[in-house]
This record gives C-alpha cells, structure tokens and sequence, in this order.
C-alpha cells in the first residue's frame, strides 16, 4: 500500500504571518494518514521549518536551479533548500514552464538537482486545454513526463504531480473517469521505466477542495494531491489532509 502524500504549493502567497496556519495545521492534525508536505515561497522555508518542528509537516520549495551555486541571481539551488531544513522541492510547474520557459530539459535538470541534494523531487507534467481539446492529453503529459524524469529517479526520491493546466486555480476538475486515464497511463509509464514505479506516488493536482478530495483520492492510482489555493488556510488543507 502506497502512503499518500497531499502537498500544498504556497505560490507566491505567504508573509511570515501565514505561519500561524501552519501551526494550527500541525495542532488540528498531529498523526495524520498520509504524508504533508508545504512548499512556501523561498523566503519562508526556514521559518516555515521552525513553525512546522515536531510536527508531520515537511517542508520544500517551489522551484530550484539546476546548478548547486553560482553566478545566477535571484534563483535558489537545491542544496540551499535543504540547507533551510526543506525535503523536497516542486519543478516543472507549469507555472514555471509557462512563465519562465522551462522545458522538459531544463525540468530534468532540475529534478537531478534535487536528488543531487538529497531532496524528494515533486515533477510536474499537465496539459492545456487546447491540447485536451485536441485529443492530444496522453501524448503531452508521457512527453513531459519522459523528458523531465531524473536520472535515478525512485519511488522514494521522486514524486509525480498530473496538474491538468486548465483546472489550475479555475475550480474545474476533470471527470474523474480522465483523471483515471491519465494516472493509469502513467502508473503503466513508471512501472516500465522504473524497477520500483508501482510505489511511485502519483499526485492529483488542479482545484483540489476538502469538497472534492475524497473522490480524487479513491482513484486508483492517484496516491494524494498538490494543492494550490486551498493550501493557504489550516481549515481547507486539514480537509484535504482528513480525506485522504
Ligand atoms: P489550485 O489548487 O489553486 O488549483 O492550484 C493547483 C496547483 O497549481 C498546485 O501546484
């Protein structure tokens, strides 16, 4: 049996003190039935680490270079989000593919920089809605996913995310019947890649709500959720948490 993982991704949201939610997270849900994981922005995971001590809060970053140090200002290697006391980092959000121009290349590289740094990398794969509307879902996320898997990649080092980019902050979910599809085909595109990826976890992500969580998590392969704006508040992300 796959423990599920649910991982809220703060975005650019949070002042140290949103801390106080992580706090009544911790006090709400000391012993809960799967894996949480807290991605703030860079400038809160230290802090977001003391208010999380003792807890079964981890916490991790949103994005990492590939490089470990250097001359590349404003971006946050993998071994500074470990040295703050994060487990693990988000890449390939599409967010940041989309903003920042990351490929599945520049994503891979990344995810190694994350093993590299003893980090759990969290690989994000996710389609437009103009290619579900072309029928092309599978082809793009199999894509992504083969191109931004690290090289040693585990079930215990590397976490995938199916975010469909048209149910990111929009509150549309897919059917759940698509969302099946996609994580079997993925669940399929693991195990034959990997000697482990029948454990690998394999998150939901995309206007997930304590409303909807349930169902999205009784899929078979989907192992928990990436949880965007309902992460913010202790109240919607212990929902979340309780449902899965
Ligand atoms: P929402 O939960 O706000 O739709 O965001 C999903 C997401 O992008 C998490 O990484």
């Amino acid at each position: 049996l796959i423990r599920p993982l649910v991982a809220g991704n703060w975005k650019m949201n949070g002042l140290r003190a949103a801390l106080t939610e992580v706090e009544a997270l911790t006090a709400a849900h000391p012993a809960p039935a799967c894996d949480v994981l807290l991605c703030p922005p860079a400038t809160l995971i230290g802090a977001m680490v003391a208010a999380a001590a003792g807890g079964p809060v981890s916490v991790g970053g949103q994005d990492c270079h590939a490089a470990q140090s250097g001359a590349h200002t404003g971006d946050t290697s993998a071994e500074m989000i470990a040295d703050a006391g994060g487990t693990a980092v988000i890449v390939g959000h599409s967010e940041r593919r989309a903003d920042h121009g990351e490929d599945d290349a520049t994503v891979k590289a990344k995810a190694e920089a994350a093993l590299r740094a003893n980090l759990v990398a969290v690989v994000c794969v996710g389609e437009t809605e103009a290619e579900r509307d072309a029928g092309r879902t599978l082809d793009v996320v199999l894509g992504q996913l083969a191109g931004s898997m690290p090289q040693g990649a585990t079930a215990a080092n590397t976490v995938i995310a199916y975010e469909p980019v048209w149910a990111i902050g929009t509150g549309r979910v897919p059917e759940i019947a698509d969302i099946t599809e996609v994580h079997d085909a993925l669940r399929k595109a693991v195990s034959d890649r990997l000697g482990d990826g029948a454990s690998m976890r394999l998150l939901y992500g995309g206007s997930v709500k304590p409303s909807n969580a349930a169902e999205i998590f009784a899929v078979e392969n989907v192992n928990g959720g990436l949880v965007g704006g309902a992460s913010l508040k202790a109240a919607d992300f212990g929902g979340i948490i309780a449902a899965a």
